[in-house]
């Protein structure tokens, strides 16, 4: 179970409930009576109508307090283990590159918060002042906020249901004193469930610029991408692109290039075009870039002439040129 251990407050659930079914959204939710828990619960016919919210109090917080963010970014994979929290780490470094910028992350993988750890902040706690909850900062410029700073140890599970996670989403958006952001990248966790959900609420009025999308290149990632794509388009958030990560191995002895994951199908590239996407590049797989994440250290820094660099810095540049139209 998850554990306080500084100053700040978890935040309570919105109402279940008890003869709710188990993923229920919470009676005071925009989902309430229209999520898939809802079908067959006793409470749909009124959950639907609406009687039981008002309009969510979180949301002109979290109005207020973006108004000093600039671009706010989301990063979006199908799958676990595709690399997204790796690839958000590295575009936070690289927008801190320019020293006039100011950047944030947000990790809200409630329930497998890497972020911390790939930064190497991963024993900082998170503390609040009378201005709200103060981000963890790797270097002045590049501001972080995670459920990781919150848990006792690395190996603490978070057991929370939808509306918990809600709630925490809305305290990161609303109660983190960001200051101002040039970008705030939001790094979410595989899928979309109830944080996709929560962010997509709490922002929509805020305004989020797009999402990028992370997917390694064999047919089973790239099924899950379609399916990003969708709620992407269900949702009302632009597509920045689509990235495609672990997208061959070269030998660094022999110089032979291997298909780790086979792109049976074509990979990312034709499931952009299929998608009517931007497709932003291949990253090519790197041991070091594993390493790099096990050390907390920028593998852009630390390995300036690696494929992989070249590959994330072509990335990075074709982002900003999308924020920019
Ligand atoms: S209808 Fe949905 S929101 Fe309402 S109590 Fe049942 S599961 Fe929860």
């Amino acid at each position: 179970m998850l554990a306080v251990q500084s100053s700040v407050p978890v935040p309570d659930a919105l109402s279940v409930p008890s003869n709710a079914p188990e993923h229920c959204p919470g009676t005071e939710s925009e989902l309430a009576g229209k999520a898939d828990a809802c079908a067959g619960c006793a409470n749909q016919d009124i959950c639907a109508s609406g009687v039981t919210r008002g309009p969510d109090p979180a949301i002109p917080l979290v109005r207020a307090r973006m108004e000093t963010v600039k671009h706010k970014i989301l990063v979006l994979s199908g799958k676990g283990g595709v690399g997204k929290s790796t690839f958000t780490a590295q575009l936070g470094w690289a927008f801190a590159a320019d020293e006039d910028s100011q950047t944030g992350i947000m990790d809200v993988d409630i329930c497998g918060p890497s972020i911390p750890t790939i930064l190497g902040i991963a024993s900082e706690q998170v503390h609040s002042s009378s201005s709200g909850w103060s981000p963890v900062y790797v270097q002045d410029n590049l501001g972080v906020m995670s459920v990781g700073f919150m848990l006792p140890s690395a190996k603490d599970a978070v057991m929370w249901r939808g509306p918990k996670k809600n709630g925490l989403i809305a305290q990161f958006l609303k109660d983190v004193d960001w200051g101002t952001l040039d970008y705030l990248l939001v790094d979410t966790p595989p899928g979309t469930s109830d944080e996709h959900l929560s962010i997509v609420s709490y922002l929509k009025e805020s305004g989020i610029d797009g999402a990028v999308l992370i997917t390694t290149p064999q047919e089973v990632a790239l099924q899950d991408v379609r399916r990003e794509i969708d709620f992407c388009r269900k949702v009302g958030i632009r597509v920045l692109g689509l990235v495609e990560n672990m997208s061959g191995f070269v030998c660094p002895s022999c110089k032979t290039e291997s298909q780790i994951f086979k792109p049976s199908t074509g990979g990312g590239r034709r499931l952009a075009e299929d998608m009517q996407v931007p497709f932003l590049g291949a990253v090519p797989l790197d041991p070091r870039i594993g390493k790099s994440a096990d050390y907390g250290v920028s593998f852009l820094d630390e390995y300036p002439d690696s494929p992989a660099t070249t590959a994330y810095l072509d990335i990075i540049d074709k982002i900003k040129d999308q924020l920019e139209h």
